[in-house]
């Protein structure tokens, strides 16, 4: 057996880890979802070790995967509100069980007798794993200018799209860029009425919106099974649920249904293959984080950490509020937030969003920028800068009120930088064409993994071109993403 140093190794993954951004404590207000309790945290890592060796793939040889899908799906569709007949499969992430709902809808269309190719219409503000899905199962995606003040769906611009060939409406509970929550009631009924599916992308909003109510205290619209007419929902555990990554939901109302997302064959050699979902061979870790997540904390668990993200959100949405030459994006529902220019006050008077989330990480904040977007309709969502909050923000909102109300004074007035500079040195254009190698190498590289992976991943992107500190972003940020 070779010796190895494991000390050595681990302390080599340790420096890398320190020049990650922090994981933990509410600095980075995206992709990570700190609930801020560390026994859950040790629970999870304990979990995850106990099955380390495990191989999701077979249920019927590794029995504790069955058991511990069947109660967090148990969970979850209790959440939700489904009946008997929903059923679900815990996924790897967000995308899986985008990509499962699209595949399912796009089967069960052809089945219905759906011929050529399938349409998937859904508002512009859908999650980019749509675009995936409909890229990767040949779809038409069939996007809906939303408000381009608010980013609101007009539920009648998108029920006049349905037709013969729409395998799927999407709507979100709510959308990640302006956090609006999709008027899910409105289009299920009209999907209903023409035999279309609905999948309801709660991915971000899924375990939280649950136990979320609006700003005036009163309840929200409905969103989840109990809307007639919607066919799946998606909610992400390694979101507010607070689980490592690689952990879903996808829920299917319908037995039938859900058979449309698996895959079967005994067309080959060797075993049986039946999945439920994309992989094969998977891990069971971040299942069994979610599974131990959700014994401890249960309903009640999740209601506290949700109500202090909402008293959080609300004390940053009366903070945002009020700093001249910033406004919040329509109306958001959940913990999650967008924030543009105020264009009501004077040119002098504005903040740009992402001058003010480059002050901001100045000061130790990680904001995340979203570029904006020319609609179909000839009109523009504004760039924005997106705010994720999760149950650690609200012990530092001072803090952090502090450092948005300074950043914001820095830059009012200063016009915004160059556009490209959102997506640094990444090609434009870049949506939907198929990648040159040149391009994918030259993508590789600005997000830092070409080469032999020696590169920090946070070079710097700026470049001659923008000369004044105020419209230079000291730093790149991944172009996607949450
Ligand atoms: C995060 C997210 C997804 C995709 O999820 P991943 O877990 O990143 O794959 C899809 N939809 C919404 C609304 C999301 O917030």
């Amino acid at each position: 057996m070779v010796a190895f140093d494991s000390a050595a190794i681990l302390s080599r993954l340790a420096a890398l880890r320190a020049g990650d951004a922090p994981t933990h404590g509410g600095r980075v207000l995206s992709y990570v979802y700190d609930s801020g309790l560390a026994e859950v945290d040790e629970l999870a890592a304990q979990a995850v070790r106990l099955v380390q060796p495990v191989n999701g793939l077979d249920p019927t040889t590794f029995t504790s995967v069955a058991v511990m899908e069947r109660e967090v799906i148990g969970f979850a569709r209790e959440l939700l509100h489904g009946a008997d007949d929903v059923v679900g499969s815990v996924t790897t992430g967000g995308t899986e069980s985008c990509l499962l709902a699209v595949k399912t809808a796009r089967d069960v269309w052809r089945a219905a007798g759906g011929t050529g190719r399938a349409r998937l219409i859904a508002p512009v503000t859908v999650h980019a794993a749509f675009h995936k899905a409909a890229h990767y199962f040949d779809l038409e995606l069939d996007l809906v200018p939303v408000d381009p003040a608010t980013g609101a769906l007009d539920p009648d611009a998108l029920i006049a799209r349905l037709g013969p060939d729409v395998a799927l409406a999407v709507v979100s509970a709510p959308s990640y860029p302006f956090a609006g929550l999709d008027p899910v009631e409105v289009v299920a009924a009209a999907c209903d009425d023409a035999g279309v599916a609905c999948h309801v992308d709660g991915c971000i909003g899924g375990w939280i919106l649950p136990f979320w109510r609006a700003a005036d205290g009163s309840p929200l619209p409905l969103w989840d099974f109990r809307v007639p007419g919607v066919t799946s929902v998606s909610a992400d555990l390694h979101k507010f649920g607070y689980a490592p990554k690689g952990a879903s939901v996808l829920l299917q109302r319908g037995r039938d249904r859900q058979r449309t997302q698996y895959f079967a064959t005994t067309g080959w050699p060797g075993y049986p293959v039946v999945n439920p979902t994309m992989l094969g061979s998977k891990s069971a870790g971040a299942l069994a984080a979610s599974w131990a997540i959700v014994q401890a904390l249960g309903a009640r668990g999740f209601a506290e950490l949700a109500e202090s993200c909402r008293r959080a959100t609300a004390a940053l949405t009366d903070i945002i509020s009020d700093i001249e030459g910033l406004r919040i994006v329509g109306d958001p529902v959940g913990p999650l937030l967008a924030v543009a220019t105020d264009e009501s006050v004077p040119e002098d008077r504005r903040v740009d969003p992402h001058h003010w989330a480059d002050r901001a990480h100045r000061r130790g904040w990680q904001l995340q920028l979203q570029p904006g977007l020319a609609q179909a309709d000839g009109t523009r969502l504004p760039h924005t800068t997106h705010l994720t909050i999760t149950p650690v923000t609200e012990q530092r909102v001072d803090e952090l009120e502090a450092a948005l109300r300074a950043s914001a004074d820095e830059v009012r007035g200063v016009p915004r930088a160059d556009a490209s500079a959102v997506l640094g040195a990444l090609p434009s254009g870049l949506a939907d064409a198929p990648l040159d190698s040149e391009t994918a190498a030259g993508l590789l590289e600005a997000i830092g993994l070409a080469g032999s992976g020696m590169r920090p991943a946070r070079v710097s992107r700026t470049s001659s071109r923008r000369s004044s500190p105020s419209s230079r972003p000291s730093r790149r940020r991944s172009p996607s993403g949450c």
